[in-house]
């Protein structure tokens, strides 16, 4: 009896599957600490670019910048050389739609060019590559560098990035919230990231995916969980166990044959497919007919710009730093080159 409880122990332990945060009987993650929701007053930036020396927190990067770097991006096997703007304009039209308004796709600018510096600070030099062309980073097609419209848009922002903690912000965003923002550390980024906050955000309500519903049988779930590794036998039960302060599922429950389990909100999205679970401001509902209803908010992780808000700022004659100052809060604008 003992052997076989050894080896049944061996068994859950090698079947845990850690991408998807499986626990047996066990919630992860222990409460998530409230952020403050509210910004630090924002302080002239040009004492900082003006300044000779680099604080103590940053390495060198902004402050020898003394016209624009280059960005070198991995696209399949290519890796393409580029100035920053040029890569920017390369992103922008593919992150949000070409027809955006106007100051929608300038926030989107600035916001991109912020993370994509964040992301060659931290590659440094001798790596390979700043950034991958996928949504691995940012959407980059080589195509688009040439469209002057597009390039424009980006002249208008030249040089702005987002600046927090004497860093560059890796500024993220994300399709639409769905009703709220949610901090970088709740949702698994960056835990050293200034974007802390989490915003309750009406503008996005324009979006097509504001809401979404979809319904799956418990058998189609259980295919699905085992396809990822779970080994889950006759799936009876699942349900949204636990959420943060900003209501994005956290951890999932349920139970099969062998007993009640947990996985995290994030590797159910895996499972499910994040086109399908386009968010964690989810809800299940079991229904009679052994159906289970998944009905949610919002697309993508959350955190950072909303671009669906931002498009509804734009339309309503909001101008990119309004935009940018509601979205990344703790976070100034200042200009990294000329
Ligand atoms: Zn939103």
């Amino acid at each position: 009896m003992k052997i076989y409880l050894v080896f049944l122990l061996l068994f859950v332990l090698i079947t845990d599957n850690e991408a998807l945060g499986r626990t047996k009987n066990r919630v992860p993650p222990g409460p998530i600490p409230a952020h403050p929701s509210d910004g630090v007053p924002v302080t002239p930036p040009s004492a900082i670019f003006l300044s000779t020396e680099a604080p103590s927190k940053v390495k060198t990067f902004p402050w020898t910048m003394k016209k624009e770097p280059s960005i070198r991006v991995k696209a399949g096997r290519r890796i393409h050389k580029l100035p920053l703007e040029s890569y920017v304009t390369g992103v922008i039209g593919n992150e949000m739609g070409k027809n955006w308004p106007r100051e929608a796709l300038k926030a989107q600018s600035v916001a991109a060019r912020s993370y994509a510096l964040a992301r060659m600070m931290k590659a440094g030099r001798r790596a390979r590559y700043d950034v991958v062309a996928s949504q691995a980073d940012q959407v980059f097609r080589a195509r688009d560098v040439k469209n002057e419209y597009l390039a424009g848009i980006v002249a208008e922002t030249r040089g702005e990035i987002l600046w927090a903690d004497g860093a560059v912000v890796e500024a993220y965003y994300s399709s639409t919230c769905g009703g709220k923002t949610r901090s970088a550390q709740n949702a698994g980024l960056d835990p050293d990231s200034p974007l802390t906050c989490s915003i309750t955000d009406a503008s996005c309500k324009i979006s097509p995916f504001r809401s979404w519903a979809f319904r799956l049988s418990l058998a189609a779930i259980e295919n699905k969980m085992n396809k990822a590794g779970l080994g889950v036998v006759g799936l009876r039960k699942i349900s949204a166990q636990k959420k943060d302060a900003s209501g994005y599922v956290i951890s999932v429950y349920y139970q099969d044959s062998s007993g009640g389990y947990t996985i995290t909100g994030a590797g159910l999205r895996n499972i499910l497919g994040s086109m399908t679970l386009k968010s964690l401001r989810f809800r299940i509902l079991q229904q009679k007919d052994g159906m289970v209803l998944f009905s949610g908010n919002g697309f993508g992780h959350g955190v950072g710009l909303c671009q669906y808000g931002a498009k509804s700022m734009a339309l309503k004659k909001g101008a990119y730093q309004s935009i940018l100052k509601k979205y990344y809060r703790n976070t100034q604008m200042v200009k990294a080159y000329e």
